[in-house]
């Protein structure tokens, strides 16, 4: 029977529900860079939780500390509590991630998601500085909670929510607007008294946009970006939800830039094992809270600080998970260069094991990715209009499995277009 025809999913789970429409199966175990259905089918993961798994499913290192930590009676739910958890997460973080790259950021446990994230974020931008106005860009995400809404400039992703956005700006990258001007529109609408825009608290931006059709911003766009809200006392926010912990290849998106943010989200991977966590870093004296002053109930998921831990000391002491994901990343820039050269109204885009095959008919990126089902492989459409297949697989895939993936793909895409 299929799920289709079936049984309590259709009877009692609400309308909104997606990816099972996508995957019309029910998924059962997973293990790496694979899922299994309950028939015994097994998927390849092109999609990895939608970036919450970048050490895949059940990594082997993560779940023997997660199991090792529940056997011995530690604390699951802690609220901002200090427990020894936490403790070895602050210090792992500051050894292995903040104190190698100069950062000097305090840290905030917002609750469990992105959105948790950008709130907090956004909160604090307008805490600090007493204004306002956040610029966002054309296509971005950064959550479906009202506030991050506010500035999400993805028409699709706002649609019914009744929160007028805040202000979008056109993000530039590679195939949409020249280089140049970029931040134009902006200064102008800065320095003209007359364009409406108040003097924004802050700007937030992604550097490659995820949800948005993976749009990635240039490394010089970025630093002007940064260099303006400098100049102007505007604070700068990445939100790496879904490209930090080494989806791009290093561990924050946006070192490849050399920027330093004042503001960053992060959340998904950041607890490693698909547990529910999320973090807001910024700028010390940026550090304005009263004690108490932004909570919530679940911003202390201890387990999922033990898998984080874990996975910052195991996968981020050394320099060799950035250099497999660049050099995954290039294995995948070559094979879409052949859909590119064989099929005219393709395009791509990506960087690390980031990557988005564009199309001018945007119906074809659905067909895409089901007959991608149909041959054992998850992969997900993103863009404004889903236009976009996204191609994001665990960072720890294996070359041959990544190979298979990605035959399946270039195939996908010849039975579609061809
Ligand atoms: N920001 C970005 C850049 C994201 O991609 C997402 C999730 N796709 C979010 C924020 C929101 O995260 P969550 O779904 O965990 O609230």
């Amino acid at each position: 029977m299929s799920v289709a025809e079936s049984t309590v999913f259709e009877a009692l789970e609400s309308n909104v529900r997606g990816y099972c429409r996508s995957w019309p199966t029910v998924f059962d175990t997973a293990s790496g860079a694979w899922l299994r259905d309950e028939q015994g089918r097994d998927y390849l993961d092109f999609f990895a939780g939608a970036g919450a798994l970048n050490y895949g499913h059940n990594n082997p290192v993560l779940k023997r500390a997660l199991i090792d930590y529940l056997a011995g009676d530690g604390i699951t739910h802690g609220l901002d509590m200090s427990t020894v958890a936490k403790r070895r997460l602050l210090e792992t973080l500051r050894d292995t991630v903040l104190a190698p790259r100069g950062l000097d950021y305090k840290v905030q446990f917002p609750g469990p998601t992105g959105a948790n994230a950008v709130e907090a974020a956004l909160k604090l931008a307008r805490k600090v500085t007493g204004r306002q106005a956040v610029l966002n860009f054309t296509n971005a995400f950064h959550g479906m909670s009202l506030g991050a809404l506010s500035v999400t400039g993805n028409a699709a992703k706002r649609a019914g929510a009744g929160v007028p956005l805040v202000h979008v700006t056109p993000m530039p990258y590679d195939g949409y607007l020249g280089a140049g001007d970029e931040l134009h529109w902006m200064r102008r609408a800065l320095d003209d008294p007359s364009s409406g825009l108040d003097k924004p608290a802050a700007v937030i931006v992604e550097t490659v946009q995820g949800e948005g059709g993976v749009n990635v911003a240039r490394a010089q766009w970025l630093r002007e970006l940064a260099d303006l809200c400098q100049a102007r006392g505007i604070l700068l926010i990445v939100d790496d939800v879904q490209m930090g912990c080494g989806r791009t290849g290093p561990f924050f998106s946006f070192e490849f830039a050399g920027i330093t943010p004042d503001i960053v989200t992060l959340s998904k991977s950041i607890g490693g094992y698909g547990l529910p966590m999320a973090l807001v870093l910024f700028k010390s004296e940026l550090d304005q809270w009263a004690p108490g002053e932004h909570n919530g109930t679940f911003r202390g998921n201890n387990p999922a600080f033990v898998t984080a831990e874990v996975a910052l000391r195991h996968y981020w002491s050394d320099d060799a998970l950035e250099r497999a994901t660049l050099a995954k990343g290039a294995r995948i820039e070559a094979a879409l260069a052949r859909i590119v050269a064989e099929f005219p109204g393709v395009s791509t885009r990506g960087r690390g094991l980031v990557h988005g095959i564009a199309f001018e008919d945007p119906s074809l990126a659905g067909k895409v990715c089901q007959v991608a089902f149909d041959r054992g492989l998850l992969v997900e459409t993103s863009g404004s209009v889903d236009e976009v297949v996204k191609l994001l697989p665990p960072l720890t895939i294996a070359e041959d499995e990544l190979e298979r993936g990605l035959t399946v793909v270039v195939g996908a895409v010849g039975e579609v277009c061809g």
